[in-house]
Formats: C-alpha cells, sequence, structure tokens
C-alpha cells in the first residue's frame, strides 16, 4: 500500500501537486523511471512561465496538430512512461477519432516496463499497442538510447508521429526521416520543440483533451480542406509568439514584483 498525500483542495497549486502525486504512483507502478520525474519538474517550471493555461499560440499548433493527424495516412502516437501516466485516456481516444496507431517508445526499456506502459493503455481502452518486445524489431538511424528501436508497422512507416514529451535527438533523427513530428513539450527553447514540424507548447494534461476535441471537430473535413490549414500553418512564428508571450509577461509581473495574490493576512512581506 503507498501512502495518499491529503492535499488540501484550497492550496493555490492543488492540480498540479495531484498530478505530482500521480507521477509518484506511477513511479512506484514501473510506468514512471526516476528521470522521468525530473523531466516533469522541468516542464512544470515552464509552465509557470506561461502561465498555466493554454495559449493562443497553442491553440493555432492544437489546430494544424488535428488536421495533420486526421490527413495522414499512417498516423502513430509515440508513448513514453510519463505520457502514459498523464494522458492514457486521452491517447487512446485521439487515436480513435485519427485512426492512429499506438506504439509504446521508452528511453528506457527496463524489465517489466514496456508491459506496464502496455498495462496502462489497455486499462484505458486500447486494442492494439505496437513496440512491445520483439516488435521493436526495427531501428532509426543516429539514436544511441533503446529510443532508436520501433515497431516496422508502426514508428518505420509512419508519415506523421505525435510525440508527447520528446527527447531532442530523436525528434531530430524522425524529422530527417522525413516523418511531420508533433511534439507536445511545454519547454519552448527545447531541442524537440525547436526541431518539430508542429510544436504544441503547453502541459500535455491540457494539451491531449484539447488536441482531441478538435480533431473530433476536424474529422469530417476533406484530405484537401486539412492540408489546406497544415500549409497556412508556421511553427517558427508559433514559437516566436511563446516567447514572446513569456517575455511580455515576465515584464508586466516584473512592473508589479507579485505573481500570486496572497490572503490579506499574510500581507505584504515588506
Ligand atoms: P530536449 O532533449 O528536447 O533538448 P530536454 O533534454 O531539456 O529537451 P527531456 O528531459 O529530454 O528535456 O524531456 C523532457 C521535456 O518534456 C522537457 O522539455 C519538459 O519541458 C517537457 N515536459 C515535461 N513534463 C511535461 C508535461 N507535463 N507537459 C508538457 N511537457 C512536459
Ligand atoms: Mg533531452
Amino acid at each position: 500500500m503507498t501512502e495518499k498525500v491529503h492535499i488540501p483542495p484550497g492550496h493555490p497549486r492543488a492540480e498540479s501537486l495531484r498530478i505530482r502525486e500521480r507521477m509518484v504512483e506511477y513511479a512506484r507502478r514501473g510506468v514512471v523511471v526516476l528521470s522521468g520525474l525530473i523531466a516533469h519538474g522541468r516542464g512544470e517550471a515552464f509552465d509557470y512561465l506561461i502561465g498555466e493555461r493554454t495559449t493562443e499560440s497553442a491553440r493555432k499548433a492544437i489546430r494544424a496538430a488535428a488536421a495533420a493527424l486526421l490527413q495522414a495516412e499512417h498516423p502513430v502516437i509515440s508513448v513514453n512512461g510519463n505520457a502514459a501516466a498523464l494522458s492514457a485516456h486521452e491517447i487512446v481516444h485521439l487515436a480513435e477519432v485519427t485512426g492512429a496507431a499506438i506504439e509504446v517508445n521508452l528511453f528506457h526499456r527496463l524489465p517489466g516496463r514496456e508491459e506496464a506502459v502496455a498495462e496502462v493503455l489497455r486499462e484505458a481502452g486500447a486494442r492494439e499497442i505496437l513496440g512491445i518486445g520483439e516488435a521493436a524489431s526495427a531501428q532509426i538511424p543516429e539514436i544511441q538510447s533503446d529510443r532508436r528501436r520501433v515497431d516496422p508497422r508502426g514508428i518505420l512507416i509512419a508519415d506523421v508521429v505525435l510525440v508527447p514529451l520528446e527527447d531532442g535527438d530523436r525528434t531530430e533523427a524522425l524529422v530527417k526521416m522525413g516523418k511531420t513530428v508533433i511534439a507536445i513539450d511545454l519547454n519552448p527553447l527545447s531541442r524537440t520543440a525547436q526541431y518539430a514540424t508542429i510544436t504544441i507548447v503547453d502541459n500535455i494534461v491540457r494539451a491531449m483533451p484539447a488536441l482531441v476535441r478538435e480533431a473530433e471537430g476536424l474529422r469530417h473535413l476533406s484530405r484537401e480542406e486539412l492540408r489546406e490549414i497544415l500549409s497556412k500553418y508556421s511553427n517558427r512564428e508559433v514559437l516566436s509568439e511563446t516567447i514572446r508571450l513569456i517575455l511580455e509577461r515576465l515584464s508586466g509581473l516584473a512592473g508589479k514584483g507579485i505573481y500570486l495574490s496572497l490572503p490579506k493576512d499574510m500581507g505584504d512581506p515588506c
């Protein structure tokens, strides 16, 4: 039994703390690795900077991502431990709406871990899951970690790959292979964010439900209409807007010197 941490509902970071507890629970289940917990912390820091909400720029990227997945011949959703822990239901739902395959792809293929991740996806309703064990028999070039191992029915032949919480090396390798890569990454400066074809700078817990809704909204468009949406999208522009938003937000806050509205009885420490 794991002990439950009590999070007061009125706590200003209640939602973020609940998500942290979920990550710890999934680390104990062997789904998330310790370095995955650190990666999550890096994401949390960037979430402060964008204001812990889905920005207008992220919405543009989400729309383009939904269009890219829907018009693809072989769309694949690549799933690691953190993504499974935080968004298993939405991954399954998005796969249903867009016809994408689900493939487990891990930086650390520790014994039993692929199965643990697959189990979380199955509990969320996934039927077919690629990339498990011997099924990950193909390799993508130029990658040192276990992430080079892919399923020949999945990522190897995919034209569009959604990589929530990806590493920079693999994003670069997938783009070099000619694939359209959609990343979800809170850090607009990471190599993943910079290399990807479409970068959704948002927390996966907000981005995935929004992506499912967008795909449901666009699913009846023709391939031509979907490609028209894609042709108007510029990732450079969206990344610039996001970095500018952070700058403007921070200079606004710097002027006020305050971020949270503190309860009155805590007063001003000065
Ligand atoms: P890169 O390899 O792309 O240069 P990195 O080495 O800084 O990036 P990694 O540890 O490889 O980062 O991957 C973690 C990335 O995932 C971080 O950029 C972090 O911002 C992002 N991240 C972590 N948790 C979340 C989350 N919940 N939602 C969205 N992004 C997240
Ligand atoms: Mg990295």
